[in-house]
Parts: structure tokens; C-alpha cells; sequence
């Protein structure tokens, strides 16, 4: 079937991805995307969302081209397959019709480089050059030069920085190359943009590593759009910022002035949904170089329109949740412990949108169990949750679009306040 207007690739434009677990939030994000200067990727969904939600890579496309031809919807958007991690991961995408390729090397990354000592980073060094990772001379190309960056002296690499930056993402960088090249095999005869994201290391990721990474994987002939740096401060889902914002900012601008400098490709924002704090900030800073992914926040305002539209059937999915918290919560950025969970699940709150829906352990406990919510969940009837929720959003569509509305745009206006 020919679309219209199917997913395409959106260049070096500021754009916001709207990640859509249930597959039914796509005239809400179109709503709030109409109304902004930002090019929409409408349908993102990384490999653990798409285990978790048991949905397939075609789906994920199909639900947001239903929306787009539904709105008549004609500027172009994009798709991303995002954190993949595999050739088979990127094979099904590619099938499926995603554009835009977030690239993961994170089990690539060597962590433990923050902490070794410098006899030890030389040693693992000449271990890279050996196995023919890193070049005989890979020193000299990167000692003695100068990078001119805004917002800063000029950057240069000392031996031991080097040695660091190095052994942390070297193989990360080859493994880049080889995830790269089989995008471009998958998508033989069409075009693709790709996304490099190294958001899920240990640390954050300083200007030199970012500059390392940045050259080479230019030197290695992988050309990226975006690249996704882990931020100092903590990015926690379904919550603001949590952090000291006058340093994400001056780190931030270093980062966007590395990214001009040297591409120029986007800085992406990953787990960008309610980071309502730094959003002016981003906005300003990142200009037309900025890409922000979310997701959960579209999800709780799903669960928002069941509370207010089937109260029954939400008090349901909360007290599953806190039974199923203590073996999600790994798996995600949250500060919530099982303890305080517990004291919430003790008691039904008198008005439970504020305690669920504004405060930090209610939303973390609703966002990390969405995977066990919309899989293994049931009514005490039988019914899973998925066909529950389903059939309440179908019936209360105009509901669940105008919160998202509200929610998207509220994210996407501060952006554009900056
Ligand atoms: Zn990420």
C-alpha cells in the first residue's frame, strides 16, 4: 500500500519524538505538533518498549501512519528505531519502514576505564592496536592538534585523557561502524539517518570523550544525525530534571558547540519527556541542532483518561503495579524505592490525580510497569488490561487526544520559549 505521506528523513531540523506504547496516541501528538515549529517523529519505539509491549516493528509504523492519514496530516516525520543494538534488531526495522536509526554500543563501552589506572589504559590500548581496533599512530592524530569550540578555550587532548577516552568507546566506535553498515545494507535504495547514543554508559560523558567519539566515528565513514550523550545530573523517567541546571547548562553548551563544530548533527535528549526545567534552556541552546525523545508521558496520560473516565479499572492497574514494581524498577532510571511504594499502595488516596499523576512515586510507579501492565495484567474478571485500556481510550478518544494535547504542547512551548 502507497501512503500519502509516509515516514521520511527530517535532516539536520530540530525535531521532538512522541514514543506511543499503546499505539493509539497519535492524533494527540499530531494535535500538539501542529501547533509547533518542530518536525514530529512519530512513531519511536526502542527494542526493550517493543519486548515489553509485545507489539511488532510494523505495528508501531502502521499506528502512527493510521494517525497521520487520519489528520491529513502533510509535513513530513519521521520513524525511529531506537537503542538497536543488533543487525537482526535493525533488519526488522528496516523491513518495517523506520527512517531514522538510533545506534547503541553500549555493551561496546568499557566503564571501567573511568577508574584505571594509566600503566593499565596503556596496556589496554596497546591491546586495541593489536587486535586493530585503534591504528598503529591513533595517537599522534589526536596529540598536539587544537579543536576551536565555542563557549571555551580551545579543546586538546592530553596523553592520559586520550588513553581514557580511548579504551572507553574505541570499540564502541568500531561497533558503531559495524551497526552502520548494516543499516545502509537493509536499506539499500532508500535513504536513512542514523543516530549514535551513548546515553546509557556509567557516566556522563565529557567534552573530550565526546569530542574522541565524534572523530572517530568520522574517521571510521559513519555519518550520524544525532548523538545522544548521558548528561550530568539525573535523567529520571516521568520526572523533572534532578540536578544543579546552571552545570547541565554549561555542559550542554559545550556539547552543542562540539556538535556544530564537528558535524554539524543534532544533540539528542533522551528520556525527554517532563524535564519541564531545562526545556528553555535546551531550547536556546541547541537551536536547530536538538532532537528529544519521549514516551512514558504519553503512556500516563493514557492512564490519566482511565482514571478519570474508569476509575474501577485504573484502582485495578495501581494495585497491580505496586505488586510488579519490585521487578520492573531495574530496568529504569527512577529514585522511587519499593518501600515508598509500598506506603503508597497502603492507602486509596482521597483524590488520586495529583498523588498519581503529579508526584514523583505514583508516576515512576506507573511508568517502569507499563511492560507487565499491557502484557500479563488482568481484570479480576479475566480481561487483560491491554484490551481494558484499549476499549476505554476507543470509547473516550476526544479525551485521551486533549490530554495529550495539553501535556505535548506544554513540553513543546517551553522548547520554543528558550
Ligand atoms: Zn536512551
Amino acid at each position: 500500500m502507497v501512503h500519502a505521506n509516509p515516514p521520511v528523513i527530517l535532516g539536520l531540523k530540530k525535531s521532538f519524538g512522541f514514543g506511543d506504547r499503546l499505539g493509539l496516541a497519535g492524533p494527540g501528538h499530531l494535535a500538539a505538533l501542529e501547533k509547533s515549529t518542530f518536525t514530529g517523529v512519530l512513531a519511536q519505539q526502542s527494542m526493550r518498549e517493543m519486548t515489553r509491549t509485545r507489539r511488532r516493528a510494523d505495528q508501531v509504523v502502521e499506528a502512527a501512519q493510521d494517525a497521520v492519514n487520519a489528520a491529513h496530516y502533510t509535513r513530513p516525520w519521521g520513524a525511529d528505531a531506537d537503542h538497536l543494538k543488533t543487525e537482526a534488531d535493525i533488519e526488522m526495522m528496516a523491513k518495517a519502514g523506520f527512517t531514522y536509526f538510533t545506534l547503541d554500543p553500549t555493551p561496546a563501552v568499557v566503564n571501567a576505564a573511568d577508574t584505571m589506572k594509566e600503566a593499565e589504559l596503556r596496556a589496554e590500548a596497546d591491546k586495541l592496536v593489536r587486535e586493530g581496533v585503534l591504528g598503529p599512530d591513533w595517537m599522534a592524530r589526536y596529540l598536539g592538534d587544537k579543536w576551536e569550540v565555542d563557549n571555551g578555550p580551545p579543546l586538546a587532548f592530553e596523553e592520559e585523557p586520550l588513553l581514557r577516552a580511548a579504551v572507553k568507546f574505541a570499540r564502541a566506535t568500531a561497533e558503531t561502524a559495524r551497526l552502520h553498515n548494516a543499516v545502509a545494507r537493509h536499506c539499500p535504495d532508500r535513504p536513512f539517518e542514523v543516530e549514535v547514543a551513548v546515553d546509557e554508559t556509567a557516566k556522563p560523558t565529557s567534552h573530550r570523550e565526546h569530542l574522541f567519539l565524534a572523530l572517530e566515528l568520522k574517521r571510521r565513514g559513519v555519518s550520524f544525525v544525532g548523538l545522544a550523550p548521558r548528561f550530568v545530573g539525573k535523567f529520571e523517567k516521568g520526572i523533572d530534571y534532578v540536578g544543579d541546571i546552571s552545570v547541565f547548562t554549561s555542559e550542554l553548551e559545550r556539547h552543542a558547540a562540539i556538535a556544530r563544530r564537528l558535524g554539524p548533527y543534532k544533540i539528542s535528549v533522551h528520556s525527554g519527556s517532563d524535564k519541564f526545567s531545562l526545556y528553555p534552556f535546551i531550547g536556546r541552546i541547541c537551536g536547530e541542532l536538538l532532537h528529544i525523545k519521549t514516551a512514558g508521558t504519553s503512556y500516563l496520560e493514557a492512564l490519566r483518561v482511565i482514571w478519570r473516565t474508569n476509575p474501577d479499572l485504573f484502582r485495578e492497574i495501581a494495585r497491580y503495579a505496586a505488586e510488579h514494581f519490585a521487578e520492573e524498577r531495574d530496568a529504569f532510571l527512577v529514585s522511587t524505592t519499593e518501600e515508598e511504594v509500598a506506603t503508597l499502595a497502603a492507602q486509596w488516596p482521597v483524590d488520586p490525580e495529583p498523588v498519581y499523576f503529579e508526584e514523583r512515586v505514583g508516576r515512576q510507579l506507573l511508568h517502569v510497569t507499563f511492560g507487565s501492565v499491557l502484557v500479563l495484567g488482568r481484570r479480576p474478571g479475566g480481561l487483560p488490561f491491554n484490551e481494558a485500556i484499549r476499549e476505554t481510550l476507543a470509547k473516550h478518544a476526544d479525551d485521551y487526544r486533549e490530554a495529550l494535547d495539553i501535556c505535548l504542547s506544554r513540553h513543546l512551548e517551553l522548547l520554543e520559549a528558550g
